[in-house]
């Protein structure tokens, strides 16, 4: 069956975030994804745990059907997201957190601080992640078992790191179907504030990431 890892980050209408999607956007493709995809065909993820994610729950809880996987950055709770470039959202809190996982939301780990993973030695790597694991535990009092390689970067050491901490699953930004065999190397699609809902479409229907993916694609069979 064709599955579809989707990522999300800020759902806001911020114009300067690339990588906010306004929550108009939002319904509209969730309701396209209800439509067209079975429970077991979506997983809807959302990165760095932003605390506007409470208004895309409150959507997601009442249409009920899919899958979702907040990764939350465990140092930040509540702070403004320093990692951004372009903006500061801010995080969900502690007890946003805590709520969240009862109501049926996965927490997952996006490490302690979103660090480019490789960049950094093994040693602050390791402590990175498994401080973020036990924190995350702490706070939700439930296993944490999805991770999300902050930036998308990932290599080899880091993989091992992530599998001997414990995690069961692990998430790149690298798009394709969502079910391709290394469970440390799962594919998203992400979703940006750009996407017309022609792209949307497309990007779900062909696992592509973007027009230039889909060029590509369409190049690669003409052949
Ligand atoms: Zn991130």
């Amino acid at each position: 069956m064709t599955t579809r890892n989707i990522c999300y980050h800020s759902i806001s209408d911020t114009p300067d975030d690339p990588w906010s999607v306004p929550m108009e956007h939002f319904t509209w493709q969730i309701e396209w994804l209800k439509r067209h995809y079975p429970s077991n065909g979506v997983t809807l993820t959302f990165d760095d745990g932003f605390a506007d994610f409470c208004d895309a729950w409150a959507h997601l809880r009442d249409a009920g059907k899919f899958p979702v996987i907040m990764f939350a950055v465990s140092d930040s709770q509540g702070a403004p997201a320093w990692w951004h470039s372009t903006t500061s959202h801010p995080t969900l809190s502690r007890q946003d957190l805590r709520d969240l996982a009862r109501q049926g939301v996965e927490i997952g780990s996006h490490t302690a601080t979103h660090p480019h993973l490789p960049q950094i030695d093994l040693d602050a790597a390791h402590e990175e992640i498994t401080r973020s694991k036990a924190e995350l535990e702490e706070i939700t009092g439930a296993p944490v078992q999805s991770f999300a390689y902050p930036y998308g970067k990932v290599s080899p050491p880091i993989v091992k790191i992530v599998r001997e901490a414990g995690f069961s699953r692990a998430y790149t930004v690298r798009s394709g179907p969502g079910q391709n065999s290394d469970p440390f190397m799962l594919q998203r699609i992400m979703v940006l504030r750009s996407d017309s809902k022609l792209l949307f479409v497309l990007k779900m229907l062909t696992g592509c990431g973007s027009w230039i993916d889909l060029l590509r694609r369409c190049a690669w069979r003409l052949r």
